[in-house]
């Protein structure tokens, strides 16, 4: 089984975003256990055998990834993708200056960091230009935020981005087709482990929003855990269909 893991932000408030330090630590220990392999991102798609592994990603570059989580990484020589917002590196995740109903409103990774970042392994992926809806918004101005991001990113850090990942998981076929054009591979919110060859356009992720319980992760990959993914996986797919919530990417 393999799985890309969708971190966000590592503090203790609790919210839908957050994974609290000690659970992060936790997490940090266990995937350094060779328990798992983790591999780069591109690695693990690319990957063609059953062989367990996972990749890390941590989605709009919070500043907290500085006060230890990135260090926790590269001591551990694990392999990280951070999808950064470019227009708002240095900002905050207010997107469209707005504050998000039950999500903090927190400071995010300035292209200094990141360029530490990147020169320590992370790679640094692409997350739009402003983090909209990408659906909702016209098939130009979806370009542009695609497209700008790539170019904002090689023209701070020196390296064009290759991996990207959609904000709240929003796409449907004519954007992922863009974002084909642009990148790649690129990551969803569709909360799914794979066995299989998936598509590079469309990788589904786990939110470990799902596993910051003690032995929630570690029971990796027993029957268990399938099943939990699965069960999760509909639910959420559920909601998507009801409500047009497709996550928190
Ligand atoms: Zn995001």
């Amino acid at each position: 089984m393999r799985a890309v893991l969708t971190y966000h932000s590592v503090d203790d408030s609790g919210s839908p975003i957050s994974i609290d330090r000690a659970s992060f630590e936790r997490h940090l220990d266990w995937l350094a256990s060779g328990v798992v392999r983790v591999l780069p991102l591109a690695e693990l798609v690319a990957e063609p055998t059953g062989l367990d592994a996972v990749a890390l990603t941590f989605d709009d570059g919070f500043a907290n990834l500085g006060d230890g989580p990135l260090d926790g990484l590269s001591a551990r020589r694990l392999p990280a993708t951070v999808f950064v917002v470019s227009d708002h590196v240095g900002r905050t995740n207010a997107w469209g200056g707005r504050d998000a109903p039950g999500i903090p409103t927190l400071p995010l990774l300035g292209w200094d960091a990141l360029g530490k970042a990147a020169e320590r392994g992370v790679e640094i992926g692409a997350h739009t230009r402003s983090h909209p809806r990408l659906t909702r918004i016209p098939i130009g101005a979806v370009d542009d935020e695609l497209e700008g991001c790539a170019a904002r990113i090689e023209r701070e850090l020196g390296v064009r981005p290759t991996a990207f990942a959609y904000p709240y998981g929003d796409l449907n076929d004519p954007v992922v087709r863009h974002a084909s054009r642009f990148y790649r591979l690129a990551v969803t919110t569709e909360h799914r482990a794979f066995d299989r060859p998936v598509d590079p356009a469309r990788v589904p992720r786990l939110d470990v929003y799902y596993f910051r319980r003690k032995g929630a992760l570690e029971r990796w990959p027993t029957v268990a855990f399938r099943r939990s993914v699965r069960l999760r996986g509909l639910a959420r797919r559920f909601r998507a269909g009801v409500q047009g919530f497709w996550g928190l990417g």
